[in-house]
């Protein structure tokens, strides 16, 4: 049977796989919502199957059609991308059973991982450090106070199935913790289908930072270096590095190991990225482990040269990983802007519609990640991400250099985006020293605010 790959997504990152199964010689099947006919991943796909109607519940996670999609059209894998259902065990469990590859882990290690209390527990039985918390997840208003109290405010409420930034407050006090468990809980139960929560210490001012690591069925886990992801507002990333700016070896040593232990306790099968918390005192925390390809894997394949995407569908058919852990070296450094359609001075409130007119920044070491084009429509239903803007240079200095004159390059007419705020944070004195934690945004956000009442 001829390999043939089903891709379960949309937007820039179908568009990234099709690129990398065109490299492979291997034919891809699109699948679309209705608002997405006229997308980019339709047109670039050998085939493209309409699977319903705007509303992701209706099509990019509806279960039913996606598999009725692959089959009809002799799909031999899924390639499930990141959001929608790539972290969905029931899905891939059901792909496990109709015999077709899932391009990332199996349904076992995704359950294990997708529940974040479990993940946090399974790291404390490696040894790897977690943030002061809850034993699992919690199971009532007291049974948290008990545990609110013990570890001091302010502590975190997580939904043990959260993800993309949601699902998460911080609370710093008893009353405060009362009013916001039963709501989390509710928005736990619509959002991820599971009200299940837990509690972690709250840390002060940390460094969110990542571990790249991928695997294959022959027993080999290996890491690619980190990512430095501090950028985030609402816990929702929006410019990535790598390397990171803080880590000295010893601790870089100490999480990418902690990371690979991980990968190798679960036998892990694919790409996936172990996140971690470092304080200000240089302790690192484990957060989650996301079991799936991540939207900022583009700086890791800029500064080590491997296609993380093409080694994921290797490894998903069985081959053995192109490299070895010696041959990944760190070359340069490399830094993402996400471009997302999205007014800042409006409470970066969604910006779709109808794009009238295009410029694309480029030249040496710029890479852009897209799916947006001149009279494209940017429908209101979904992630208001346009592209991934992704430079890479010999210093961190020349990168910021690069992407300061890229995102000057690149004009986008019709909708509101980013790119001028992204700009402005390029400029700014903290970030260019490499000195920000994950509050910088808000911090920097009120300045802004401030200097636009200056302007009235
Ligand atoms: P990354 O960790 O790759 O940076 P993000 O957290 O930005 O990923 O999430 C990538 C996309 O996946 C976003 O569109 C986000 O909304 C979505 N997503 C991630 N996790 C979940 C989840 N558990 N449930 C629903 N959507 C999710
Ligand atoms: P998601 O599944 O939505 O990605 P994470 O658990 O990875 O959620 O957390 C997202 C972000 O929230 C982190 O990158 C960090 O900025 C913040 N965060 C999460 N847990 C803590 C914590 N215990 N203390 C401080 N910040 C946290
Ligand atoms: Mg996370």
């Amino acid at each position: 049977m001829q390999n043939k790959i089903l891709i379960a997504n949309r937007g820039e990152i179908a568009v990234r796989i099709i690129r990398a199964c065109k490299e492979l010689n291997i034919p891809t099947v699109a699948v679309y919502s209705t608002a997405d006919k006229d997308s980019l991943h339709v047109m670039l796909a050998d085939e493209a199957v309409c699977i319903g109607s705007e509303k992701s519940k209706d099509s990019y996670l509806n279960i039913n059609r996606i598999l009725s999609a692959a089959i009809s059209t002799g799909c031999n894998a899924i390639h499930p991308g990141y959001g929608f259902l790539s972290e969905n065990a029931t899905f891939i469990e059901m792909v496990e059973q109709i015999q077709m590859r899932f391009i990332g882990p199996s349904s076992k290690v995704v359950s294990a991982m997708g529940d974040k209390a479990n993940a946090r527990e399974l790291a404390k039985k490696l040894n790897i450090p977690v943030p002061e918390g809850s034993e699992g997840e919690i199971f009532s208003t007291t049974e948290g106070l008990k545990v609110a109290k013990k570890i001091g405010y302010p502590v975190m409420i997580k939904a043990s199935s959260g993800g993309g930034g949601r699902g998460i407050s911080i609370v710093s006090s008893d009353e405060e913790f009362v009013q916001v468990y039963e709501r989390l809980a509710l928005e736990a139960e619509v959002s991820f289908g599971n009200r299940a929560l837990y509690i972690e210490k709250f840390i002060e001012s940390p460094r969110h930072v990542e571990v790249q690591i991928i695997g294959d069925t022959k027993g080999n886990v290996v890491h690619l270096y980190e990512r430095d992801c501090s950028l985030q507002r609402r816990n929702q990333k929006m410019i990535e590095e790598a390397p990171s700016t803080i880590l000295n070896d010893i601790l870089r040593r100490k999480l990418l190991n902690a990371a690979v232990k991980i990968g190798k306790h679960l036998n892990y099968v694919g790409a996936g990225t172990v996140e971690f918390l470092v304080d200000k005192k240089g302790n690192f925390y484990f957060i989650e482990m996301n079991t799936r390809i991540q939207v900022e894997h583009g700086i890791t394949e800029a500064i080590t040269n491997i296609d993380l995407v093409r080694e994921q569908i290797r490894v998903a058919y069985g081959h053995e990983l192109s490299f070895k852990q010696r041959d990944v070296k760190i070359n340069g450094h490399s830094i993402e802007c996400r471009i997302n359609a999205e007014d800042p001075i409006r409470g970066f409130l969604p910006s779709p519609g109808r794009i009238n007119n295009i410029i694309f920044p480029g030249g040496m070491g710029i890479r852009l990640d897209t799916h947006i084009y001149t009279g494209y429509k940017v429908p209101p239903y979904y992630d208001s991400m346009l592209g991934k803007l992704i430079v890479h240079a010999k210093t961190r200095k020349e990168a910021i250099r690069k992407m300061r004159v890229a995102l000057e390059q690149f004009m986008i007419d019709g909708i509101k985006t980013n790119i001028e705020y992204q700009y402005l944070i390029t400029h700014n004195p903290e970030f260019i020293k490499g000195q920000y934690d994950t509050g910088f945004i808000e911090r920097f956000h009120l300045t802004v605010e401030e200097g636009l009442k200056n302007l009235e």
